[in-house]
């Protein structure tokens, strides 16, 4: 095994201790899906795995762990008026680079922008993990064979692609949405006008 497949099984033990098979084995799957996007987008495909992994760490997490983080790691207080959709990113990252010791901070950005996207600056990493996290093989939602053709052709209009359903979706339902995810999509909606 090369050093790499070592720390990768190391870390895979460590993030299955910490949430629930179905999840665990979602993560996986995005691991598998930022590799496959990696390659076709000329970047490392081991740190798209190792990233792909661990980006719900802490999905599962109580919320007075994240509540404590957001104080010891001084993050944005705002953050308390939020809920474990947007901390398990966010905060998230933070947890994984104190617990797992994983200090790559391209890993950690794409780990914290994996919930909202980013604006059209977003590190090709990030995007990769944003994407995975959406096409997995085991997703299965109305459109997600034409968002993964989308993507295999252009990895910035599966973003918007992303951005856009997700908006719809969450006001739909009438969920709250995070002001970040607005301006996610606005930055690519500009970049994407006629
Ligand atoms: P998952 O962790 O693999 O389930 O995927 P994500 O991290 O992308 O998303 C977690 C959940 O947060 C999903 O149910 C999203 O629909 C939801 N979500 C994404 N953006 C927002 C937002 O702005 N507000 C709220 N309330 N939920 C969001
Ligand atoms: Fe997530
Ligand atoms: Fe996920």
């Amino acid at each position: 095994m090369t050093a790499f497949e070592e720390e990768l099984h190391a870390v895979e033990k460590k993030v299955s201790a910490q949430l629930s098979d179905g999840r665990f084995q979602h993560c996986l799957r995005v691991s598998d899906y930022a590799r496959k996007l990696a390659q076709e987008n000329g970047v490392d495909e081991n740190q798209a795995a190792l990233a792909g992994l661990v980006h719900d760490y802490a999905k599962e997490r109580p919320a007075e762990d994240f509540l404590a983080a957001i104080d010891r790691f001084h993050l944005d207080p705002d953050l308390k008026n939020w809920s474990r959709a947007i901390w398990h990113g966010v905060v998230g990252a933070e947890m994984i680079q104190d617990e797992l010791g994983i200090d790559d901070p391209a890993i950690l950005d794409a780990v914290r922008l994996h919930t909202t996207g980013d604006g059209v600056e977003m590190p090709t990493l990030a995007k990769i993990v944003f994407m995975a996290d959406y096409l997995e093989t085991g997703r299965d939602f109305p459109g997600v064979k034409e968002a993964r053709e989308i993507t295999d052709k252009s990895l910035d209009r599966g973003v918007f692609y992303q951005l856009q359903h997700t908006l719809s979706f969450l006001a739909e339902n009438g969920n709250v949405i995070y002001p970040k995810t607005f301006t996610s999509y606005n930055d690519w909606a500009r970049r994407f006008a006629e």
